[in-house]
């Protein structure tokens, strides 16, 4: 018998999470993610420095595992090398203040952020560069458009694995009842500024802390090599400077870092990234939806909340429904 043919887009933790349970069960998997590579915001960027570079976690600083199910994921990937518990210590007088209780366990990726991705996506068919523009349901099932290589066709189904606002746009006219779903979600920007030092001396003690309400900062860390800081900006100032020049973004969250850490000393390197996309401040509420009529599903954190975990465990509820589904209505 043919096996099933399932397109996902997007490589990010939820659709890697998604594709792994699908081939565990028998179908036949293709990823398409527009990046360079897989991970989507679990990200690690270098910063050359005159002497060696920095690496920083410029999208998620850690995750926690509180269900048995991802447990057993990290409990795997711990074995394998691909994640180390995070060794951080938060700034005691702000801990308080953390979503979560002071017992989890926080992990990240080993070496650097987008390790758990590539664990995951090993035995996965996943092409990267490929960003898709357009979906068509044809005889043979569904094609993909990408945005700079030929179309590629014949999916019994697909799985859209992207951030709420980018999910909408994609299935506007192909799943226009999906569609609404996701654009009813929201997705806060983030801008973040990545700063790299050649004197560590002047450190502070703390590994990640929480600001005050009232900055223009939510969190502000040392990178895991103590080589640079990472500063989140909050989603109101995000927002309000979202289409800023940034060397204006750069130069005001400098500001707010000096203001943070006085005494802390002029970086080697110091720029910004902007996530236009970052952390789901509204989410749908369950963990995936599917329209069989169609052969369409969504993932993606936009489901459950802004936590790889949460993405993760979108993408694995989705992952073994499918498998049953598809199953079922392939033997009707
Ligand atoms: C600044 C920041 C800090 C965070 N901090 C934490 C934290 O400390 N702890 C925590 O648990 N979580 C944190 N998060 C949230 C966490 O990173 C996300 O919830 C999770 O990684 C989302 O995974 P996902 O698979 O749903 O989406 P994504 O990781 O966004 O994956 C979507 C993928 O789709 C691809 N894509 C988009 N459009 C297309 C297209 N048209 N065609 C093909 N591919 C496409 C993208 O390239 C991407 O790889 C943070 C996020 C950010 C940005």
């Amino acid at each position: 018998m043919t096996p099933l043919r399932i397109a996902i887009i997007g490589a990010g933790i939820a659709g890697l999470a998604c594709a792994r349970r699908l081939q565990r069960s028998g179908v036949a998997i293709q990823m398409f993610d527009k990046a360079r590579r897989v991970g989507g915001r679990l990200s690690s960027r270098r910063l050359a420095l005159r002497e060696g570079a920095a690496l920083v976690d410029h999208g998620a600083q850690y995750f926690t595992a509180r269900t048995p199910e991802f447990l057993e994921c990290c409990t795997a990937a711990l074995a394998a090398g691909a994640v180390l518990p995070w060794p951080g210590r938060l700034d005691d007088q702000r801990a308080a203040a953390l979503a979560g209780s002071a017992d989890d366990v926080r992990y990240l990726g080993n070496p650097d952020m987008n390790a758990l991705p590539r664990w995951l996506a090993q035995d996965l068919r996943v092409h990267c560069e490929a960003e898709v523009c357009g979906l068509r349901r044809v005889a043979d099932g569904w094609t993909l458009d990408f945005r700079a290589s030929p179309s590629v066709g014949g999916f019994d189904a697909l799985v859209v694995a992207l951030p709420a606002e980018q999910t909408a746009v994609l299935l506007a006219t192909a799943a226009p009842a999906l569609a609404a779903e996701a654009a009813a979600a929201c997705t806060a920007p983030c801008w973040a500024g990545l700063l790299a030092f050649s004197d560590s001396a002047r450190w502070p003690d703390w590994w990640g802390l929480r600001p005050p309400t009232d900055q223009p900062l939510a969190w502000l860390a040392r990178s895991r090599d103590g080589r640079g800081l990472i500063a989140h900006a909050t989603p109101a100032w995000s927002r309000a400077h979202l289409e800023a020049d940034p060397d204006a973004v750069t130069a005001a969250l400098l500001e707010a870092i000096a203001a943070l850490v006085p005494g802390l000393g002029q970086p080697e390197v110091a720029t910004v990234h902007r996530w236009r996309y970052a952390l789901v401040e509204r989410a749908a509420g369950s963990a995936y939806s599917y329209d069989p009529a169609l052969g369409v599903a969504v993932c993606g954190d936009w489901r459950l909340g802004p936590r790889v975990e949460l993405a993760w465990t979108s993408g694995h509820t989705l992952g073994g429904a499918l498998a049953g589904l598809l199953r079922t209505s392939s033997q009707a």
